[in-house]
């Protein structure tokens, strides 16, 4: 747990699974990236599902769900995922009830981070996980998310109008038209990059920023600005957006927070940040 003005940030998670090392690092040769996470036999990395939840006595903000329970016993084997009651549960052993979060803050719509925000009820039916909270998500992603324009897209998104549609049924969705203050302390950023509408939340109280970085980099190693997933719709936009994005978090002191990272919640961004991807104070998962 992090001390932020008046918020407490839990570093809760959704579990872990694994993806492909060479897809989540693009051009980086495998020799070079396996220093900083090593790949199992089916060249797959560990990942986490990191979704960090704050609250402050009177508003709960969740930034992003995880994968929730949206896979196939076949994708859950390939992607080797490893929840244990996932965020549901590590929200409950905080005594945080679903109906308590007030804000869902969605980063993109692929399936590792929107998934999370519906679960099956007693009949079988997707309903919101989180029945009082506005989501809020980029109206241009939205739209990506809604009406893929090819197979790539599509398959990054995995039926994601299947957890949308709940949403947009009980009237829970915000869609946000770029950089917006959702509250005095909240605000996103459009980054682009990995998604054309990506967003990184920034919660801001005393004097003290956190922000959470998405899959704009996803783990410590992608901190380095030429490291990037293949994933990217954008690359050349990813490092623009990190360089951007990082000096500020840098030079500020802020809490950078990561979606993946397989050991590492949290940190502040050490001066040699771009050259090593060095954290201080780093918070494990
Ligand atoms: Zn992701």
């Amino acid at each position: 747990m992090l001390e932020l003005g008046r918020f407490r940030i839990h570093l809760v998670s959704d579990g872990r699974f694994a993806m492909d090392g060479g897809a989540m690092f693009g051009i980086v040769p495998k020799p070079l990236w396996e220093r900083h996470v090593p790949a199992d036999a089916k060249n797959r990395i560990e990942m986490s599902l990191h979704c960090p939840l704050a609250e402050n006595g009177k508003e709960a903000v969740l930034i992003d769900t995880g994968l929730g329970e949206r896979l196939s016993e076949r994708e859950q084997t390939l992607y080797r995922v490893d929840r244990h009651g996932g965020l549901p549960a590590r929200l409950a052993e905080l005594r945080i009830d679903p109906e308590e979060v007030t804000h869902v803050v969605l980063t993109h719509l692929h399936f590792d981070h929107l998934g999370g925000a519906v679960v099956r009820n007693a009949a079988g039916r997707l309903q919101p996980a989180f029945p009082r909270a506005k989501h809020f998500v980029q109206r241009a992603e939205l739209e990506t998310a809604l009406h893929p324009s090819d197979e790539r897209t599509a398959g990054a998104y995995g039926h994601a109008h299947e957890c949308l549609e709940p949403l947009q049924r009980a009237g829970l969705i915000e869609p946000l038209d770029g950089e917006t203050a959702i509250t005095p302390q909240l605000r996103v950023v459009v980054t682009g990059g990995h998604t054309p509408s990506h967003q990184c939340p920034v919660l801001a109280d005393g004097a003290e920023s956190f922000v959470h970085l998405g899959d704009v980099a996803p783990t410590r190693a992608h901190l380095r600005p030429a490291w990037n997933a293949a994933y990217d719709v954008d690359p050349l936009e990813t490092i623009d957006a990190k360089k951007r994005l990082l000096a500020r978090a840098a030079e500020q002191g802020w809490w950078v927070s990561f979606d993946h990272d397989h050991e590492i919640a949290c940190g502040r961004l050490s001066p040699q940040w771009a050259r090593t991807g060095e954290l201080s104070d780093a918070h494990p998962l």
